[in-house]
């Protein structure tokens, strides 16, 4: 109630009238009905102006009990639902009108009304009564209308307006009933009211006809304009009884893009200017380095180079990331460094600044940067830092170090340049390795003991050899021995049984000895005594140098290996163990083939960490393994950084051994630690899929990188990734572990063009025998024909040499960008032409040098193809010294192999060095031989290796060819028998 209440207060529009009917201007005969006839008169009149105008008039007012009534004819209601009539009309003054009977003189009429759906009224019908008709009012006089006529007569002119409804018929009839009164109707309007159409609060309305009461409000939706929306709520207004509108409920509200201009139009904005929301607000400038391009806009774009994060509001500035960090410096203390800078000039308008530091190791002769393995410590951490300063601990020694400082904000990686950074060489130099941090007893005698110890936390070189030093701990330290071991394990003798001795063991490199560890004191057994008890492993007293803390670790340790020990006793496992714990510590590691494990999952657990499921997680397949999908994903360890990875799944429904197999490849990766083999992550076997999650190498394989891009590499970046394939099998024959399926396919690139060494399914572990450590299949299986020494292939000696062989294929792919080996010719021709001495041609533009290194991998020889560290050596020197990449061998589309000349030459037909050179096939080194002087057989003949070396000539393969051919000289010249060099 209330709200109508206001709602009436607050109307606010001015209505609409239409008419139903009109006598005011009728001057012709208006027709209605009168009964009886002698009542109600219609007369022509003048009014007040004059004009000639229709009434009706009746005045019986002497004869009692009048009851005349007028009838208007037929009105129809168009919809009107109620009907207002004003009557003009003017009643006499009973009391000025002498001698009248003053009972029956009336100043009163009443008006009433009479429903029908067509004009079917007749002289009788509706009877002339209350009943049939509705009563609207009885309407009397009003006495300040008072008037007095042209005749003298007291006249009451009234204006009067009644209404009625609600109205449900076609249309209705009036009616007007005199008491006796003496009257004139002067003029009638029927009309109703109705609300206009407008537009209000950004909507329009239709016309809308007033309810049927007079309280009524009829509601009327609205519409919202154009480039203006509904705020939630349907827009309505109401129209109430009088025509006018109320004000409205709710409101349509300009669009985003578009502003209110009055109550009636929304406008867009104009470029330039933008408007986030719809409401009510005006548009506004775009913020800074933004821009629209139109009219009508939301939100204005970033500029080139300017960004907003995800969190930024859209209607914030855009900002660019920072640039580089200034005043990069260092200090140096030890093996820290301390690198500090001050914030970049240009923060690009965030205050969101970060620094990552990337620390590379160079060798700046070669020109070659990796990134620096792990190991060095961050203070307070290596990425995301706030402040301008970092504390970098575990620097080795006399290591070319770059530290790169990148400045990043969130809009970074929305950027496509790379982070702008700063970056400072820092030369660490010289030092010592650091202490061996403990030692643990192997065995004991009544007269030895075996100690075996750990490669100090920071060698800072290469160890040539420890010293062991000790003494009696009952007599002086001055009376100690020392004894030199090349391994991390030595065997002290000639001890006194029962006697406890103190043990202390330092670790030498080029550049002296490191400190002593801690003092440990061990006792050799007494006569009699059983050895390898548990408690013999025990060190008998910790020296002071190692804290409570070590000696806890370390009991630890030895505890458990006590525990397995007198569990698997007598398994070959232990002793395996206790060689890949021994040979950790020196520098000389060895592979351990898993397969050799009674238990396969004993092999995972000593090799390859344990991830909980819950730290992975799968992005998208990658690939397809041999035993299932491979897929990119994201890693995240406790307190680690989350990284991308990839992860290699079993598929479901495997047996044991392809279960055993799969994860084979996790136990033989997790022994290796290189930047040019594959980094194992760890292992996920304790839930379904069985996963092996290494790290991420974001071009994939090296093979189907390169026929993607072909062309596209420097020759000294394709020579600096075979350097990579090089470096990483170097360390793997180091290992003494042979591939066997070395190839560009297994061979992945990351988005530094870093190849990295994988796929060790095939592997095999091989014996130490002499040397040259030789595995020969038992097993059998399947070789890759095109890439496997003929050696290997005949009777299945893989080694180092053949992985050799296979590394010169690779060559010969990364050179030729992809090609397969041999073409499209068979497996069986393949291994004709190569018995027959037909070797791959040089690849189109692929330098002579190059080629010559692939011949020399192919030696048939395999004790003459050069090891791994010469190929590196060699590749080093190529990346030294581009100049020479410069010169190409005769250029070969063609897919036809080159015949090897090895038959002997026959010296009777030779004249000169030249023509030898020549008949061996060496005479690109003509030039060696003749600026060394070297013009006559007679001085020839008298070359060494040295010799041959010195004029430069470099490769190993062309050196032993010369010498054997020099010896093949000697014979001719001196009709000697050929000695063995
Ligand atoms: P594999 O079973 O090792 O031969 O892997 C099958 C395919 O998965 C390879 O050819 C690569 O394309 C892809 N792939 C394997 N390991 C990785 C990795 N560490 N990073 C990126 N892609 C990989």
């Amino acid at each position: 109630m209330d709200f109508i209440w206001l709602l009436w207060i607050l109307h606010v529009s001015s209505a609409l009238e239409e008419i139903l009917l009109d006598t005011t201007t009728a001057t012709s005969e208006i027709g209605w009905t009168s009964y009886p006839s002698s009542g109600w008169d219609e007369v022509s009149v003048l009014d007040d102006k004059k004009q000639l105008i229709r009434t009706f008039e009746v005045c019986n007012i002497n004869t009692p009990n009048q009851n005349n009534w007028l009838r208007t004819a037929f009105i129809y209601r168009r919809g009107a639902q109620r009907v207002h009539v004003r009557i003009k009309f003017s009643v006499r003054d009973c009391a000025s009108m002498p001698n009248i009977v003053s009972s029956s003189c009336k100043e009163t009429f009443t008006l009433y009304y009479y429903e029908a759906n067509s004009d079917d009224a007749t002289d009788s019908s509706p009877a002339w009564q209350e009943g049939p008709w509705q009563k609207v009012d009885t309407i009397a006089a009003d006495e300040s209308f008072s008037k007095v006529d042209s005749a003298g007569k007291i006249l009451k002119i009234n204006v009067k307006v009644r209404s009625f409804g609600p109205l449900s018929k076609q249309g209705f009839y009036l009616a007007f009933q005199d008491s006796g009164a003496c009257m004139s109707l002067i003029a009638v309007q029927v009309f109703f009211h109705k609300c206009p159409a407008v537009i209000r609060n950004f909507a329009s309305f239709p016309e809308t006809y007033a309810g049927g009461e007079s309280t009524s409000l009829v509601e009327t939706l609205g519409a919202c304009i154009s480039n203006a929306e509904e705020d939630g709520s349907m827009v309505k207004l109401h129209c109430n009884g009088e025509g006018e509108w109320m004000v409205a409920v709710s409101q349509c509200m300009c669009r985003a893009g578009h502003e209110p201009v009055g109550d009636s139009v929304c406008k867009a904005c104009t470029v330039g200017t933008f408007k986030i929301s719809s409401g009510s607000q005006k548009c506004i400038h775009c913020p800074g380095h933004s821009r629209t391009t139109s009219v009508g806009s939301k939100k204005c774009d970033c500029q080139n180079g300017f960004y907003r994060t995800s969190s930024d509001s859209p209607d914030s500035p855009c900002t660019s990331p920072p640039s580089a960090p200034r005043d990069l410096s260092y200090e140096i203390s030890g093996s820290s460094a301390v690198l500090k800078w001050r914030l970049p000039r240009d923060l690009g308008g965030r205050e969101d600044i970060l620094f990552n530091v990337i620390c590379k190791v160079c060798a700046p002769e070669a020109g070659i940067c990796a990134r620096c393995s792990e190991g060095l410590q961050y203070e307070p951490r290596p990425i995301g830092l706030t402040e301008t300063r970092v504390q970098v601990s575990g620097l080795l020694a006399r290591v070319h170090y770059t530290f790169e400082i990148q400045a990043v904000n969130l809009v970074t990686e929305l950027s496509q340049y790379s982070p702008a950074s700063a970056s400072i060489n820092v030369s660490t130099s010289q030092s010592a390795p650091s202490a061996v941090p403990m030692m643990h007893q192997v065995s004991r005698t009544t007269t030895s003991i075996t100690l075996s110890w750990p490669q100090p936390d920071q060698p800072n070189g290469l160890i040539l050899d420890y010293e062991l030093r000790y003494f009696d701990k009952a007599e002086s330290e001055d009376n100690s021995f020392v004894l030199s071991s090349e391994t991390n394990m030595a065997t002290v003798k000639n001890l006194i049984p029962g006697k406890i001795y103190a043990f202390q063991v330092r670790a030498r490199t080029s550049i002296g000895y490191g400190p002593y560890s801690g003092k440990m004191y061990f006792q050799t057994l007494l006569e009699g005594e059983r050895t390898g008890t548990a408690q013999d492993r025990l060190p008998l007293i910790v020296g002071s140098a190692l804290g409570g803390l070590a000696f806890v670790v370390f009991a630890v340790i030895i505890i458990i290996a006590i525990v397995f020990k007198s569990r698997r006793r007598e398994t070959p496992y232990t002793d395996r163990l206790q060689r890949y714990i021994a040979s950790r510590g020196m520098g000389v590691k060895y592979y351990i083939d898993p397969s050799t494990y009674e238990d396969p999952n004993e092999a995972i657990r000593e090799f390859a960490k344990e991830i909980d499921v819950s730290c992975v997680n799968i992005e998208e397949v990658i690939g397809a393994g041999e035993f299932g999908e491979v897929c990119r994903g994201r890693l995240k360890l406790p307190n680690k950084r989350e990284f991308t990875v990839a992860i290699k799944t079993l598929k479901s429904g495997y047996t044991d051994i392809q279960r055993r197999d799969f994860l084979s490849e996790a136990s033989i990766m997790g022994q290796f630690d290189h930047p040019n083999v594959i980094h194992l992550e760890g292992v996920v076997t304790k839930s379904r899929p069985v996963m092996i999650v290494t790290e991420f190498m974001e071009n994939g394989s090296l093979d189907s990188f390169l026929r993607q891009n072909e062309g596209q590499f420097s020759v000294i970046q394709l020579v600096g990734m075979l350097r990579g394939i090089a470096s990483g099998m170097k360390y793997l024959a180091e290992m003494s572990y042979v591939h066997r399926d070395l190839a560009a396919r297994n061979i992945l690139v990351n988005s530094n063009l870093v190849c990295k060494v994988s796929d060790f399914g095939l592997s095999r572990f091989l014996e130490d025998e002499a040397s040259n450590p030789t595995y020969t299949s038992a097993l059998g299986g399947k070789i890759p024909i095109r890439w496997t020494a003929p050696e290997a292939i005949q009777y299945r000696k893989f080694t180092s040499a053949s992985d050799v062989w296979s590394y010169g294929i690779v060559m010969w792919e990364v050179m030729s960008y992809g090609e397969r080996p041999y073409w499209d010719m068979t497996n069986q021709d393949v291994i004709n032409a190569i018995e027959q001495d037909y070797r791959l041609p040089p690849p189109p533009d692929c330098p002579s040098v190059l080629h010559l290194l692939m011949l020399d991998c192919w030696l048939k020889e395999r004790g003459q193809r050069p090891k791994f560290e010469q190929i590196v050596n060699t590749l080093d020197k190529m990346i030294r010294n581009p100049a020479g990449l410069k010169s190409m061998g005769s250029p070969s589309n063609r897919p036809t192999l080159q015949l090897l000349s090895n038959s002997p030459p026959d010296f009777s037909t030779l004249t000169n060095v030249s023509d030898w050179l020549d008949a061996i096939k060496m005479g690109r080194y003509k030039e060696n031989f003749s600026q060394a002087g070297m013009n006559t057989f007679e001085l020839v003949s008298r070359m060494t290796l040295e010799d041959i070396q010195h004029i430069g000539v470099v490769l190993v393969g062309h050196q032993k060819k010369i010498l054997n051919s020099i010896q093949l000289m000697r014979v001719h010249l001196n009709q000697l028998e050929p000695v063995e060099v």
